[in-house]
């Protein structure tokens, strides 16, 4: 399953190991992202629940999403928050926690026995656009001002073309202060049927 969902036949061993190397190196709030798709892996999120309850890794579940053009995505295919909550919650009790900072893009919970905290990203059953605080680089050095941009703003062009710091700091604040995103309030099966044109994909901007 692991191997088909990454579509480059990376074998779950390699991953685990190298959370297990990140965690051996002491780095603090470690957290794993699941992405899930009806009738993938959706069988496997309470095992997965399993696995890092009571390690101090954070699993948090993600809403599959229509980023980019080579995922296939169908509303069809989301399950929602809500109801891996429900799962979960029938065999480990969870409970919700408070948001450690507004706009936190993953909604807390913690088992009741104190064995671990769970996060929920719910972006198409309860979208959190109003309090989106998130401005990606993509690993050709553009700005995008939300996950499902079109377009991106040339930073790499200002760096290489001498741009002081200061300069860079002005045009990323004209970006930001024009920013008006909101696709997943707005987004519907149709919407996504309708757009065309070239979309950054995740792989390109990072989670
Ligand atoms: S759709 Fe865009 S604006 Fe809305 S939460 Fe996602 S990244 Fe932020």
């Amino acid at each position: 399953i692991y191997k088909d969902l990454n579509d480059v036949n990376f074998p779950i061993e390699k991953t685990l190991a190298g959370i297990q190397a990140a965690k051996d190196a002491g780095i603090p709030s470690i957290k794993i992202n699941v992405v899930v798709k009806r009738g993938v892996n959706e069988k496997e999120l309470i095992k997965i629940a399993e696995h890092f309850k009571g390690t101090g890794i954070i699993v948090r579940y993600i809403e599959f999403m229509d980023v980019g053009t080579s995922n296939g995505w169908r509303l069809d295919d989301v399950v929602p928050s809500r109801q891996i909550v429900e799962e979960i919650n029938r065999v480990y009790p969870i409970e919700p926690l408070n948001p450690n900072y507004t706009s936190e893009v993953a909604t807390r919970w913690g088992y009741k026995d104190g064995s671990g905290e769970l996060g929920f990203i719910s972006s198409v059953s309860e979208p959190f656009c109003k309090e989106c605080s998130r401005i990606r680089l993509s690993v050709d050095g553009k700005l995008y001002k939300c996950l499902f941009a079109t377009e991106g703003f040339d930073i790499r062009q200002m760096l290489r073309g001498g741009a002081s710091d200061g300069e860079i700091e002005q045009a990323i604040g004209r970006i930001w202060t024009t920013r008006d995103e909101h696709y997943s309030e707005i987004r519907t099966e149709e919407t996504v049927k309708a757009r065309t044109g070239k979309r950054i994909e995740m792989s390109y901007i990072g989670g």
